[in-house]
């Protein structure tokens, strides 16, 4: 038999057959597995019919909801033509159309696209295409990458040597280039707060461009907001400064909206809040609305110049994927995109994200809840054993994962990032349902951290 035709068999076949991306299996396999069946606007239905808030958003991928009529008709109408063809050496309808409206929305600077599949794979691209423009202009010299504490960039081998978050990347140190790593301003953990930290990654920055820019090729950073190591908002003004230092000492910027871009952060890009055009930007997660695995790594003119040449001058960028611009893909983005645009949604997300703010508000004065982060609608709360001391619940206790089991134990899905319980809710999300969630939310914290208080 090869379709499972109870919730108990699915349950079995699962524990059985799969194995789960950043999940312990044996705590997993001990749970009565999440099995989901369907989805409904910003509803998930597990297959005993359960309904749960996806309060962030499938991993940080879905804009319009689940289920969304006009994006299910541009899969269904591109399906119709063609699945699939390559874009090794040809080219196919919605790639052209999708790569002319990115340009379009982009910040000004980024002409081209270059199509993959993944965030990760979007930044291998841009570190390759990086390492490559410096050899093509014949500066052979500027090989290495600049990094930020805590980064993340996605988990291949060459977006984990420019990731920098132990728990996840030590174990591969062995296999890894190695990166120049300057801190990353977390003001909630800087003696001295925002100004005090942003001081501190700019001086680190600018010392290390002082003394090595020749054998830098570029700098690696999630604009505005740091997404994994929990939800970290910059200063203000900080990429602004970041960009000029890189555009000063001749070090390419490479911005990785995978989390940030298409509205997120209540504009169309991160880089947008600061006015800043870096010279690669990587996008994913958000670009199809959260329904097909696409990406795409977008660069300058200048960058594109340096690989155009004879073919006998050796330029050509030899990378690719096999479903590198799948047509199913870059049909549903552009429909997303447009939905994007119709609906408004960028104005409304600052509307949101203000609600949400709102609610959670008086958050900020429990006993355990150390500081609520907020840029658009990516929130993080991170909570902490000591207020006063701002001492960290150590890593055993598992803080976040109790926190967000209780939350979908009262409707509600989303994943912690350690100590950090975020709230990464659909754009499409109503205020009513902002309401509802933000509800759960505090009810989570409250219900797993409360036995702390008054103690
Ligand atoms: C999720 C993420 C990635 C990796 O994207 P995948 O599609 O999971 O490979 C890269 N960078 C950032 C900032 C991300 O949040």
């Amino acid at each position: 038999m090869e379709t499972a035709t109870t919730c108990e068999e699915l349950a079995a076949w699962n524990k059985a057959y799969l194995w789960h991306p950043f999940t312990q299996m044996k705590d997993y396999v001990k749970g009565e597995p999440l099995i989901i069946e369907r989805g409904e606007g910003i509803l998930l239905y597990d297959v005993r019919g359960r309904a749960y808030y996806d309060g962030f958003s499938s991993v940080w991928l879905n804009v319009h909801g689940h289920n969304v009529p006009e994006l299910n008709e541009a899969v269904a109408s591109q399906l119709a033509k063609v699945a699939h063809s390559t874009l090794l050496g040809m080219a196919n309808v919605p790639a052209i159309e999708l790569a002319a409206k990115l340009v379009r929305v982009a910040p000004k600077r980024l002409t081209k696209v270059f199509y993959s599949d993944a965030g990760a794979t979007g930044v291998e691209i841009a570190l390759k295409m990086a390492f490559q423009y410096w050899h093509n202009r014949g500066v052979g010299r500027k090989t290495k990458f600049i990094t930020m504490n805590q980064a993340y960039h996605g988990d291949t081998l060459g977006a984990v040597s420019v990731g920098a978050i132990p728990l996840y990347h030590d174990v591969f140190r062995p296999l890894l280039f190695s990166s120049y790593v300057i801190p990353y301003p977390y003001a909630y953990r800087t003696s001295g707060g925002a100004s005090a930290a942003m001081e501190a990654t700019l001086s680190a920055l600018r010392e290390l461009l002082e003394s090595r820019a020749d054998e830098i090729a570029a700098l690696l950073v999630e604009p505005v907001v740091q997404g994994a190591s929990g939800i970290i908002v910059m200063p203000q003004g900080c990429l602004r400064e970041i960009d000029a230092l890189c555009r000063k000492h001749d070090v390419l910027l490479i911005a990785d909206e995978v989390a940030t871009g298409f509205g997120r952060t209540g504009a169309m890009f991160a880089c947008d809040l600061e006015g800043v055009s870096p010279d690669l930007m990587v996008v994913g997660k958000g670009l199809t609305g959260g329904y097909l695995p696409l990406a795409a790594t977008l660069a300058t003119d200048e960058i594109y110049a340096a690989f155009y040449a004879d073919y006998s001058e050796q330029k050509t960028f030899f990378h690719g994927h096999s479903y590198t611009g799948n047509p199913l893909g870059c049909a549903v983005a552009l429909a997303s995109l447009r939905l994007l645009e119709e609906r408004k949604m960028i104005h409304t997300v600052n509307a949101k994200a203000a609600f949400a703010a709102k609610k959670l508000a008086p958050l900020a004065d429990w006993p355990h809840v150390g500081e609520i982060r907020q840029q658009g609608l990516m929130i993080g709360i991170e909570l902490v054993r000591d207020k006063k001391s701002r001492e960290p619940y150590a890593w055993t206790e598992r803080i976040g994962v109790r926190v967000c089991m209780r939350a979908r134990e009262l409707g509600m899905l989303t994943r912690p990032l350690g100590n950090v319980v975020v709230l990464i809710p659909p754009l499409a999300s109503t205020e009513a349902e902002l309401d509802a969630m933000t509800d759960i939310l505090a009810a989570a914290i409250y219900d797993v951290t409360e036995e702390g208080w008054g103690a």
